[in-house]
């Protein structure tokens, strides 16, 4: 129990932001103390130098005035001994290195032996932990020989002044760390509130209750964007639910109709005694409501392939003009016994890259709809040419038309204007929805409109081939 508690809030995310940004913020302020600390004892190991050479000077001008070394040093070294702050000790060597003169200030400074090339060094005393910083200068005066100072200080004060930093910093740490995790819990704490929020309105979502939506933050962020995108994934969802739902209500509607005609149809032959004929009747009857609900269910497959995208086109590249031609032989007889003139007005040759079957089931659908609304005696032509880059085909008929206010709706699923209008032949309502699904998975648009006097005009326009 314990362990889980523990485990969860530090999987929390504003412990965790809080947590990275803590580390962060004090390896910055550590390496910003240990630059501070660097800098800070250079800065004082300079000043302590300046102050050296300084020193130096006084010492020359003091032999220089006097024209006497040990005149001269023991005068600067009374003057020496004033000083409070730093502590010196000095010698004075000749030119061979021979001490000519030495301080007792400090008496402690372990002067090495000449050093020549360096000017500035620093000492340290052997298993102590005191450090002297010494400066060493050659000094030509006239009408004296070559000589070499030699003046020191303990690093003592530098010491204590990085002590002191060191101290201050130690007590400023805990305060620090302090501050920057409640100021870390305190940003965090926010983002953690927001995904919280919409943690609990998305839960409330289901199929169920698909109109509930997140609220969109007013702060033009990522925060807002990422509450756009799910609310736009919410409408999808809820759109392709609805699409679902209308779907099955849709085919449970038109299944039902002829699956109780089917019924009644049996029913009714088995309420009395018949002859063989009429039984024969009563079958012949049943196949083609049978067949009629085949090629329902076979379109609603098809139509859903369609939208599932499972639909591969068998693609090859072959001449519409062709199939356009074939299509019109077939459907000739059928148009003549029912006395329409049926004509082939233009064929262009046009190539198009596309699926032959379901070209071929285009259109079939459009000329079986032209030549089954059409009443005797009307008129049905196509034609098919090339416009620009696309292959156009138009199928124009005098027939029954659709008004103005159905057209919008012509492609849904199941729409029909009005079922009496079939006459005879009783359509699914599904022709024109696998004839636009078809043209649209070649990239193609499909349109209709109502003729001038009669009738309607349906374009199809398909991408020809670009590579011929
Ligand atoms: P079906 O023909 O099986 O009913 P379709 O999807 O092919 O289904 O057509 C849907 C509806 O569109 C038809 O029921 C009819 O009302 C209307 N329609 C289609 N083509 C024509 C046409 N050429 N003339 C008049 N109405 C048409």
């Amino acid at each position: 129990m314990f362990s889980n508690l523990k485990t969860s809030f530090f999987s929390r995310l504003d412990v965790r932001l809080t947590i990275s940004s803590t580390g962060l913020l004090l390896a910055l302020a550590l390496g910003l103390c240990i630059f501070s600390y660097m800098r800070l004892e250079h800065l004082l190991e300079k000043q302590v130098d300046r102050i050296l050479v300084d020193e130096t000077h006084e010492l020359v001008d003091d032999i220089a005035e006097n024209k006497s070394v040990i005149t001269g040093c023991q005068m600067f070294e009374t003057d020496l001994v004033r000083r409070k702050y730093y502590r010196f000790d000095f010698r004075v060597l000749s030119s061979t290195g021979e001490p000519l003169y030495q301080s007792k200030i400090a008496a402690k400074i372990p002067f090495p032996a000449l050093q020549h090339q360096r000017d500035f060094s620093t000492l340290r005393m052997p298993g102590k932990s005191a450090q002297y910083r010494m400066y060493e200068r050659k000094i030509a005066m006239d009408d004296m020989p070559d000589l070499t100072v030699q003046i020191a200080t303990e690093k003592r004060q530098d010491g204590h002044l990085l002590e002191r930093f060191c101290d201050n910093l130690q007590l400023a740490f805990p305060v620090v760390l302090l501050l920057s995790l409640l100021c870390g819990m305190l940003v965090a704490n926010k983002p953690r509130q927001i995904i919280k929020g919409i943690a609990r309105v998305a839960s409330r979502i289901s199929s169920q209750n698909l109109q509930e939506r997140l609220p969109v933050p007013p702060a033009r962020d990522e925060v807002q964007e990422l509450t756009l995108t799910i609310n736009s994934m919410i409408d999808r969802l809820e759109k392709s639910f609805g699409e679902t739902k209308q779907f099955t209500a849709d085919v449970s509607h038109e299944l039902r109709n002829p699956l109780f005609a089917l019924k009644g149809t049996m029913e009714v032959a088995l309420a009395e005694q018949r002859d063989v004929q009429e039984y024969r009747d009563t079958i012949v009857d049943c196949l083609e409501r049978i067949n009629f609900l085949i090629k329902m269910v076979n379109d609603l497959f098809l139509i859903s392939r369609f939208e599932m995208k499972k639909i591969n086109l068998d693609l090859s590249i072959f001449n519409i003009g062709e199939v356009v031609r074939d299509i019109c032989d077939f459907f000739l007889p059928m148009a003549q016994e029912k006395r329409l003139h049926f004509t082939l007005e233009r064929c262009d040759d046009v190539v198009i890259s596309g699926d032959k079957t379901r070209v071929l089931q285009l259109l079939s659908n459009l000329l079986d709809n032209a030549i089954k609304f059409t009443p005797e005696g009307g008129q049905v032509a196509i034609q098919l040419l090339q416009h620009e880059r696309d292959a156009q085909l138009r199928v124009c008929d005098t027939g029954i038309g659709i008004p103005e206010s159905a057209i919008p709706r012509i492609f849904n699923r199941f729409y029909q204007v009005d079922e009496a209008r079939s006459g005879t032949t009783r359509g699914t309502g599904l022709g024109l929805q696998i004839c636009k699904r078809i043209v649209e998975a070649h990239g193609g648009i499909i349109s209709v409109e109502p003729n001038v006097s009669r009738g309607v005009t349906f374009t199809v326009m398909l991408p020809a081939n670009p590579h011929v």
